[in-house]
């Protein structure tokens, strides 16, 4: 776009209002003004950076809102500050999180110390470019030295044009300062661990910080000095990381506002998790030259690396009148509608999934109507959409939930394949080599899709989540992946090898040629291992030394359980029934559920099938069931507690169950149980749909140990129960206090802890003790380093992945149950996870 110089002498810098002179502040952009409170980031949202408004931008040019002089610009072009005139303060921040950029999409027009008159360009920014690549748009516009001066009038909820009147100011009388200096002057020198400096949003925490005291706090750098009241003087320091920077203190509470100053500082003050791509918890130590990542789905791979970029898709902003635009878009929309239904039909029971998630975004009404609205405001049709999309991304930002911020990946892919077919660019990156490992910053579900077609070896990602729809369709295609890598990716460079190894979450880049030997040894041995036990996979699973295990599969859908049974599980452990009930508008009838729940029965001969009750809420929200928004919706309305909130929802699927034939096959498991109360509960209704069924035959009802309660309650809860099956996944969340699906601390919360193992062997000696059998039916029983431990802390039972059960058979007979006993305990002493999983692999080494 040409550089037009705005400016606008209408403006002058003040106005007579009522006696008082005000300050006029111009939007520096285009675009769509809104209160700060929207701003999905706390630091701007609860003004610890100073009060203010925020633009949705429309414009890639940032002009100067007064007359004034620069102040400081931000390395990354991406925040500019400057001084009015008359002593205003003001930053402009460009997006969210926009520093991880390091300045990628950002041009920068004026240097610190410039003079500039109200409308002069600024910084030029790639709209679409920041707009695919950074947390939000969303541009605040901030008064940082809010003591100075107070917003008396503002413009917000409404579009406004670049140089248009956004605030109004008036000076405050300056506050005396409470407190009284006794001469003490304090200071300290810490060394910057902030990967981006003291940025916007550092500075506003340690000047929020040094707020809190009446002492005067300072941070020094070489002949620089910043008041920690001033985020904008922060910010003049022009930090980075590992400066060495003097923190002086004085006044009256001088020696707690210093050791307050330098607590912050000695943190990465949460940069390290949302800023660039957070820097993986390795469950492994790492040797030089490998990174560390999240295991996403477990595998050993070599191969050459293939970058995999996503290229912006530049969209046209005004539209060609409102019909024009309103036809394109449902064009557009329908013909992804076809691609996506073509896929979900041709796919796995994974892609299906996604493909089905997918088309509801697709269909999504308020997507639709948020679209409409804005082409009826003259926007093209791409534009609409893209505005439309990020509107929905920055409210699921918002929300804080790990969880739902995963889903923000499906939104973006919906937006790029409608944008791939308006203006006709390539949404996504089709082809690779086969046996390459595929790298990228992030990836997008239906990039992979596409990509899994040419058989890449495995896949690193920078970004990602452990639970996120990538990492679930990996898991389902046997595709070897890494996620949450973070920067250190950046060495993988294209055509180099890489050896990826999601056993120990860890990747190697450019090994020598000893090293890819080893590695590719590794594999050989790995893969034979796998086709031997899939030659014995159907035989009855028992220890070497005759103790009877059952390996069970879990399972999500009919073809999962014909997967199963060719695999040679023994029945399955885990139907988890919300496949059933997600994304849809209303809940499946009794007879959609009978007839599901009879085919898994039937594609599973005799053997027993384990379904588990609605497991709904918390991270998995369904629309028809209106759940009021709780502040930690994992300890809200979860599994058995929505069923017994619901009444008609459990009686209707208690019945479609019970009528199963044969009858008994199908047994019933609760989850998320925390009292003894909730299966009495469930136990008297069954009984009462037994009666009304006309079955005489009793029903077995078991339990998941999900909860620290009902670990350390087994043996209660066993009086109940005829069995209890360990969901390691939850239950290692609940009992480390990390959530399993942020992305921040995915990688710690490992099931192998002594503290989750612990657990476990309480659950078991509880359970079996008062004479129930104890299964696990948890992520961590298919986990091939973990099951020697299972069974040696007294597990009979594990229900595994469909594709894990041939193996999980293998590695049981080759262990005698006091072999596994020893192991297990040892486990139980040892202080960390990771030295659990040190031994775990010394012990794999000696049943091989
Ligand atoms: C578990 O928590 O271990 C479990 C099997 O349930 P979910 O479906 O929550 O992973
Ligand atoms: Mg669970």
């Amino acid at each position: 776009m040409a550089l037009i110089l705005l400016r606008a002498s209408a403006f002058p810098n003040s106005e007579r209002t009522s006696g008082t002179m005000a300050l006029i502040i111009t939007s520096p952009l285009r675009g769509w003004a809104a209160p700060l409170d929207s701003v999905p980031d706390p630091v701007f949202a609860e003004r610890m950076m100073g009060d203010g408004v925020a633009i949705h931008p429309l414009d890639d040019i940032v002009c100067a809102p007064c007359d004034g002089e620069i102040v400081t610009l931000h390395e990354s072009a991406h925040a500019v500050s400057l001084r009015s005139d008359e002593g205003v303060e003001l930053l402009i921040h460009i997006g969210l999180e926009t520093v991880a950029l390091k300045g990628r999409g950002f041009t920068p027009l004026v240097t610190p110390g410039t003079r500039v008159l109200r409308g002069d360009p600024l910084i030029r920014f790639d709209l679409d470019a920041v707009a695919l690549a950074a947390a939000s748009l969303i541009t605040p516009i901030v008064v940082t030295n809010s003591d100075g001066f107070t917003i008396t009038r503002r413009i917000v909820d409404r579009a406004v044009g670049a140089c248009e009147e956004l605030m109004a100011l008036v000076p405050v009388a300056p506050v005396q300062r409470r407190w009284s200096d006794d001469g003490t002057v304090v200071a300290q020198t810490v060394t910057l661990r902030l990967p981006h400096g003291i940025h916007a949003r550092p500075a506003a925490r340690l000047a929020e910080c040094a707020r809190a005291f009446e002492g005067d706090v300072h941070l020094v750098l070489g002949d620089k000095r910043g008041n920690a009241r001033s985020p904008v003087a922060l910010l003049a320091l022009g930090t980075r990381l590992g400066d060495n920077v003097t923190i002086e203190a004085r006044g009256n509470d001088a020696e707690r506002a210093l050791a307050a100053t330098v607590a912050l500082l000695e943190t990465d003050m949460g940069e390290g998790a949302s800023g660039a791509a957070p820097a993986p918890m390795a469950a492994t130590l790492l040797e030089p030259g490998q990174i560390g990542g999240v295991i996403a789905s477990p595998g050993l791979a070599m191969g050459p690396v293939v970058r995999i970029d996503r290229a912006a898709i530049a969209v046209q902003r005004e539209g060609k009148g409102v019909e024009v635009e309103r036809e394109a878009l449902g064009k557009a929309r329908a013909s992804v509608a076809g691609h996506i239904a073509a896929r979900a039909a041709s796919g796995s029971t994974q892609v299906a999934a996604v493909m089905t998630a997918h088309l509801a975004l697709l269909d999504d009404p308020g997507l639709a109507s948020a679209a409409d609205a804005r082409i009826a405001e003259g926007a093209s049709a791409g534009f609409a959409w893209r505005g439309a999309v990020h509107d929905q991304i920055d409210a699921l930002r918002a929300t804080g939930n790990a969880h739902l911020a995963e889903r923000i990946d499906d939104l973006i892919d919906i937006e790029r394949q409608v944008l791939g077919v308006l203006t006709g660019a390539r949404a996504d990156a089709e082809d690779a080599p086969p046996g390459a490992i595929l790298v990228a910053d992030d990836l997008l579900p239906s990039q992979l899709v596409t990509l899994a077609e040419s058989r890449p070896a495995g896949l690193c990602l920078a970004r990602g989540g452990p639970t996120s729809h990538v990492a679930i369709l990996c898991a389902g295609m046997g595709l070897p992946a890494l996620v949450a890598m973070g920067d250190a990716l950046d060495a993988a460079t294209p055509g180099v090898t890489l050896l990826l190894d999601a056993e120990t979450g860890c990747a190697t880049v450019a090994p020598c040629d000893t090293e890819s030997v080893a590695f590719a040894a590794r594999i050989a041995t790995r893969n034979a291992r796998r086709d031997a036990a899939r030659a014995s996979a159907t035989d009855r699973c028992h220890t070497a030394d005759g103790m009877r295990i059952e390996l069970f599969a879990n399972l999500g859908s009919v073809e999962d359980a014909r997967a199963a049974a060719a695999q040679g599980a023994e029945g399955s452990g885990l139907v988890r029934s919300e496949f059933l009930f997600l994304g849809r508008d209303s809940a499946p009838s009794e007879d959609e559920q009978h007839a599901a729940y009879q085919g898994i029965a039937d594609a599973l001969p005799g053997l027993p099938v384990i379904v588990r009750l609605l497991d709904i809420g918390g991270d998995k929200p369904a629309a028809y069931l209106p759940f009021a928004v709780e502040e930690n919706p994992a300890l809200g309305q979860r599994g058995i507690r929505v069923g017994l909130a619901h009444p008609d929802l459990l009686d209707t699927q208690l019945r479609a169950i019970l009528r199963v034939q044969p009858v008994g096959q199908c047994r019933i498991m609760l989850p998320m149980v925390a009292s003894v109360g909730e299966i009495v509960a469930v136990r008297t209704i069954v009984d009462r749909l037994r009666g009304e069924l006309g079955i005489a035959e009793r029903v077995e009802i078991g339990v998941m140990v999900e909860t620290p309660a009902a670990a350390i309650t087994a043996d209660l809860l066993a009086v109940q129960a005829d069995f209890l099956s360990i969901g390691t996944n939850d239950l290692s969340q609940y009992v480390l206090a990390m959530d399993r699906g942020n992305p921040a601390v995915a990688a710690q919360v490992d099931p192998l802890h002594p503290a989750v193992l612990r657990m476990i062997a309480e659950t078991c000696r509880r359970g079996n003790g008062a004479g129930r059998w104890v299964g696990v039916c948890g992520g961590l029983a298919s986990d091939p380093l973990a099951v020697p431990i299972l069974i040696g802390l007294g597990a009979t039972e594990l229900s595994v992945v469909p594709g894990f059960v041939a193996e999980a058979k293998a590695i049981v007979r080759a262990l005698t149950l006091k072999q596994a006993q020893a192991h297990a305990h040892a486990a139980l002493d040892c202080s960390s996870a990771g030295e659990v999983r040190a031994l775990v692999r010394a012990f794999a080494e000696t049943i091989r």
